[in-house]
């Protein structure tokens, strides 16, 4: 049975929640590392990730996402999330887990368009058809990605969808909008 975990620090977990709830998945927030004991994969929201790194540290957070990963069960990261999971994070630096391979330039989208709505083109036929509407909340940008990371979607040229194994990144917000393709493929990573 399907159990996902939503990581309620910071941010708009509620949102991904009501994803979840309305696409009929079993679900609860994760705000203490032994929680994550009884999900089998992970949604981190976006919010503010040197908030959320404040937050992870007094907890050891970070240990125990590094074993839920080792381990094999899918972690989902958007927007803040993403930039907490990157090898790399720039613009400013701060610290990041490093489970996937990729280089995220924080707030890259610039001051005058912090926040925009995008029209996203599918590089997979499961995200399938053009166009996937995107939210974007002075979002990172992926500024690079190795060759060991499947670019799944674009916005303006840039990939801003991408998964490594079993984590998958979205520099924007799925839970913002009515198309739930995003939710839809990470649940089928849990299931795969
Ligand atoms: N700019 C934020 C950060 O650096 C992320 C914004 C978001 O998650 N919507 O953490």
């Amino acid at each position: 049975m399907r159990h996902v975990g939503v990581l309620a620090l910071q941010g708009d977990y509620e949102a991904h929640g009501r994803v979840l709830s309305e696409l009929d998945v079993s679900w609860q927030l994760v705000k203490m590392p032994r929680e994550l004991d009884a999900v089998d994969s992970l949604i981190i929201p976006g919010g503010e990730s040197t908030t959320l790194l404040k937050l992870m540290a007094p907890i050891a957070m970070r240990p125990a996402l590094e074993r839920f990963h080792a381990q094999g069960r899918p972690i989902f990261g958007t927007c803040a999330g993403l930039i907490l999971l990157a090898r790399e994070t720039r613009m400013p630096a701060q610290e990041s887990l490093g489970l996937i391979d990729i280089v995220a330039e924080r707030n890259a989208y610039g001051r005058q368009i912090d926040s925009f709505i995008g029209e996203g083109t599918p590089l997979v036929a499961d995200l399938e058809p053009a166009p996937l509407e995107m939210v974007f909340i002075r979002a990172p940008k992926i500024a690079e990605l190795q060759a060991s990371v499947t670019p799944l979607a674009t916005c303006q040229d840039v990939v801003v969808l991408a998964r490594q194994d079993n984590v998958l990144v979205a520099s924007f917000h799925p839970e913002l909008t009515s198309d739930r393709r995003v939710h839809q493929y990470f649940l089928d990573m849990v299931s795969g």
